[in-house]
């Protein structure tokens, strides 16, 4: 039989920012086409083993399409941009943040290959702020190769891997002196982000036996204001562009360009680049390790945990956990209630606990369909019988069981359940429930007084009269 090649996928998530959409596609991808397990790694991302050749088209677009990349997570180029991890509401925090991926951004390929071969052409996450674009464009001091799709890298990429991290004084869960390039936030004494302090020249790798190669440290280049800063990143990745050595792997990293030709040299060539002389490295208190394991004070009145999970590795319960911690809920489904009704009481009419599902994911389609955003919605309890077990005369849209398949439509209920609803229109059947829906939400959306008006009170002020005239004649 033919071979079966197996590969390893990475993902590029700066500052390991991870939707819920993504995490579980993330995690469905480990099951079906994966070992079953998932791996976070030290530089905030994912990594999937096991996936074969025949499969890596339909695992790279998913990835792509539940807003996730895996656009320059290997390769001679800028790898996953790192930043603290931790949700602290403090605007060094978010800035350290924002910063890394504006420089995620400068550093990605142009080219549009990924995404004709993965996506069929489809772009995605294009929304580039503007001063990113206007940094990678920008050849003012002969940075570009102008007629390049690759405004940066040209055709020839990096003479190799290129990692950078972002974080603020004292913070150091990224390990900013292992980085080609380590920014940390400078903020005054109000606590409003100035500008940044850079080291360089930092990195891991080094081979067994060979005593020229070597771990090393990042060291101080020196303080940039706030706006220059992708300018400068980019004039330091164009200084290893051009200088690093390409005729060796093994002294390939921009640390041995560092060393051999000392910080003040380096500096020199990196601020013709830049077009501006460096400030002196601002002074700041020592770094710290910290750890978010537990629970913390966001800043913002809520608290957020950290996990641990052994050496990243998903696998097991943890994973069964994490997957139902960032399940999908729909707003709707938060606030709806249903009784047990069949198969389970004998005063059933019709259906409510096994009916609702369905029910929501229509409703939640109706509001697609008319315009209405998903974080706007509609309190929904549905009852197999009049005896109101889950009580619908409380919703702004009641369903209660009055047929095989049908239900009463009771309107005027609020949010916070303050009135009780009322009685609009019977013997709806079930399969005819947008008929109904989408002429009322389709008006609350186009006539409702503000947005703050909910559904319930709109309702009220309408009137039922009104309102059932725009379902009859709604088409
Ligand atoms: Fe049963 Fe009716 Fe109560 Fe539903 S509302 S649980 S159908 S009694």
């Amino acid at each position: 039989g033919g071979r079966s090649y197996s590969f390893m996928l990475r993902t590029k998530n700066p500052c390991g920012k991870v939707s819920n959409k993504l995490y579980l596609t993330m995690d469905d991808l480990a099951d079906q086409f994966g070992i079953g397990t998932l791996r976070l790694t030290t530089r905030q991302t994912f990594q999937l083993h096991g996936v074969l050749k025949k499969d890596l088209k339909t695992v790279m677009s998913s990835i792509i399409r539940s807003m996730g990349s895996t656009l320059g997570a290997c390769g001679d180029l800028n790898r996953n941009v790192l930043a603290p991890a931790a949700p602290l509401v403090r605007k060094d925090y978010l800035f350290a943040q924002e910063t890394a991926e504006n420089i995620a951004a400068l550093l990605t390929p142009q080219s549009g290959f990924y995404y004709d071969m993965w996506v069929d052409g489809e772009q995605f996450m294009t929304a580039e702020p503007p001063e990113v674009v206007k940094a990678r464009n920008d050849n003012s001091h002969g940075t570009n190769f102008p007629d390049s799709p690759e405004p940066i890298y040209g055709t020839q990429f990096l003479p190799r891997k290129f990692k950078i991290a972002v974080t603020v004084p004292t913070d150091n869960s990224v390990d900013i002196l292992t980085n080609d390039i380590g920014v940390v936030v400078v903020s005054d004494e109000n606590g409003e982000p100035q500008g940044f302090n850079i080291y360089v020249g930092g990195g891991m790798g080094r081979t067994h036996r060979l005593e020229t190669t070597f771990p090393r440290l990042g060291e101080p280049l020196g303080y940039v204001p706030k706006e220059d800063i992708l300018h400068v990143v980019k004039a330091i990745v164009v200084t290893q562009r051009e200088n690093g050595r390409r005729d060796d792997r093994k002294y390939s990293r921009m640390k041995y360009l560092v060393n051999l030709w000392g910080i003040e040299k380096f500096r020199s060539v990196v601020e013709q680049y830049y077009g501006r002389k460096f400030e002196p490295f601002r002074e700041l208190p020592e770094w710290e390790f910290k750890s978010y394991l537990g629970w913390h004070e966001q800043g913002d009145g809520n608290l957020f945990c950290g996990l641990h999970v052994d050496s990243g590795r998903i696998a097991g319960k943890m994973k069964k956990t994490l997957r139902e911690l960032p399940r999908y809920v729909d707003p709707l489904n938060v606030t709806a209630m249903a009784c047990p009704a069949f198969p389970l009481c004998p005063l059933a009419i019709t259906e409510a606990e096994r009916g609702i599902p369905d029910i929501l994911k229509r409703v939640r389609a109706v509001f697609e369909k008319v315009g209405l955003k998903y974080n706007e919605s509609v309190v929904i309890r549905i009852t197999g019988c009049p005896n109101g077990c889950a009580r619908p005369y409380m919703a702004e849209l009641g369903l209660v069981g009055d047929g095989p398949n049908s239900y009463q439509i009771w309107l005027g209920g609020t949010p916070n359940q303050t009135s009780l609803a009322r009685t609009f229109m019977n013997k709806v059947k079930v399969q005819d429930l947008e008929k109904v829906f989408e002429p009322l939400l389709y008006y609350w959306k186009h006539k409702r007084l503000t947005k703050e008006e909910s559904f319930g009170n709109f309702a009220n002020r309408m009137g039922f009269e009104k309102l059932q005239e725009l379902v009859d004649k709604w088409e």
